[in-house]
């Protein structure tokens, strides 16, 4: 099992202790990030997301509390040793980039390396290439200031590069951007994480940016105060010990009691009065964090898809255009990633309630929660999701027979992965009552 590569155990940092001025910036925050992670910090401005982060890289000393990073305890760090921490093991990006306007871009990609002490030549070339690779090697001779917002802040991720560390740290690196250079340099980290396998650290108050992560840390009010994954990169171990945390299934009982309520409804009936609640658990179960007036248009226009007055492209469009507009105002790249996730899973709902082929299911399953079984254990997956479709056993026997090891019968997957199926299975046979929507 990998160790974290970073490690922050009841850090706070406290300014003006005792004064009247007091302020807790962080307040006893623990977490735990493990190596080629893709952590989003996210939270309200203020809420000290740019103080957690500091803490990580050792900018900012913890009042009390621990910081590990890379094995080395942080707190007991001569500056010396933080000065080598940062050449060999973190890069460091910020809103405000702090290029070195005297410098030529090549030569402020280079400078974490002259301390480094390599030649001259050796030096501009690695600085070329990664210029190269991030398509602003024609700037290479001018000055910072002769340069767009999107390309300081791609020179600034090369200058983070230079030295190769394995962790890069972020703080709202795209803050200052507008939106086609923020995806740019977005994708920049994003492939830097997938690709070079750093682990990277980024903090955003922009929530359109959470589908990066792998995990997002919640703050508020200088604590942490809630994460999410998005795709497992942690080891097994550590899962396990965060079950306890993961809230118990709800959308089932919500739906038993409306079940009841509706009793003497026909399913087509059922259907229609159910719509509105079906698009508030598929846009829940989707997007985590939009800000509300986003969502409460984007539920709205939800609706309408699923009463048929607009169809897929209507809803991509509405989502996209601007809340001025009478749209909910996303970018454009969500609302097309959202339609499509809506239409596969309506789509795969109606597969359902037409009887189809459970393989089909199965491996969408699969495909959604970003796992994949060997053949043989596959049809065994199969006949279980099989079997809660005909809703001859619950969704907590479900989640057990995923979770059981192989020897006991079971499927073997990760906690939050079986979690993922059972919620997404729970969501599609709500989805599927009125066959097709
Ligand atoms: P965020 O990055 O989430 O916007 P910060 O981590 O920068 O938030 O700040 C958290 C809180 O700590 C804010 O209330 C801020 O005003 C306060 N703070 C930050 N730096 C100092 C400082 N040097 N002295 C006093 N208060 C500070
Ligand atoms: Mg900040």
């Amino acid at each position: 099992m990998p160790d974290p590569i970073i490690q922050i155990n009841k850090a706070s940092v406290i300014y003006n202790q005792g004064k009247d001025n007091e302020v807790r910036s962080l307040e006893d925050a623990s977490l735990n990030i493990f190596p080629e992670e893709y952590i989003i910090i996210y939270g309200p401005s203020g809420c000290g997301k740019s103080t957690l982060l500091y803490t990580i890289s050792g900018l900012q000393s913890a009042t009390s509390g621990d910081a590990i990073v890379d094995g080395k305890n942080i707190s007991e760090m001569t500056k010396k040793e933080k000065v080598i921490l940062h050449r060999s093991s973190v890069g460091m990006v910020f809103q405000a980039f702090y290029l070195i306007d005297s410098l030529t871009v090549l030569d402020n990609v280079c400078l974490p390396m002259v301390f480094g002490g390599e030649d001259l030549q050796k030096r501009k070339e690695e600085g070329m290439s990664l210029l190269k690779r991030f398509g602003i090697a024609e700037q290479a001779d001018k000055f910072p200031n002769q340069l767009s917002g999107g390309q300081k802040q791609r020179a600034a991720i090369a200058r983070s590069l230079i030295n190769n560390p394995s962790i890069i740290l972020a703080d709202e690196p795209v803050g200052n951007l507008d939106s086609e250079s923020a995806e740019n340099v977005l994708q920049i980290l994003s492939d830097l994480n997938k690709t070079d396998k750093k682990t990277v650290v980024m903090v955003t108050h922009n929530a359109e940016h959470l589908h990066f992560a792998n995990r997002v840390i919640y703050m508020k009010d200088g604590k942490i105060v809630s994460e999410e994954v998005n795709q497992e990169k942690r080891p097994k171990e550590v899962l396990e010990k965060e079950e306890a945390l993961i809230e118990p299934d709800s959308i089932s009982n919500e739906l038993k009691l409306l079940m009841r309520t509706f009793k003497n409804f026909s399913p087509q009936q059922m259907g229609g009065l159910l719509i509105p609640y079906k698009a508030k658990q598929i846009l829940s179960h989707i997007l985590s964090e939009l800000m509300e007036e986003q969502v409460a248009a984007a539920e709205n226009f939800l609706k309408e898809l699923m009463f048929k007055n607009i169809d897929f492209a209507g809803l991509e469009k509405k989502l996209d255009d601007d809340l001025e507009k009478g749209g909910a105002g996303w970018n454009k790249q969500r609302a097309r990633s959202f339609s499509r996730r809506v239409k596969t899973m309506l789509e795969k709902a109606e597969n359902i309630s037409n009887g189809s082929n459970s393989e089909a299911i199965a491996d969408y399953l699969l495909n959604v929660c970003g796992t994949h079984l060997d053949a043989d254990i596959k049809e065994k997956f199969q006949s279980f999701i099989q079997l809660r479709l005909e809703n001859k056993i619950d969704a907590s026997t479900l989640n057990q027979k995923l979770d059981a090891s192989r020897i006991l019968g079971g499927i073997g997957m990760y906690k939050n992965t079986s979690k993922k199926v059972v919620k997404e299975v729970e969501i599609l046979m709500l989805l599927k009552f009125t066959g097709k929507v």
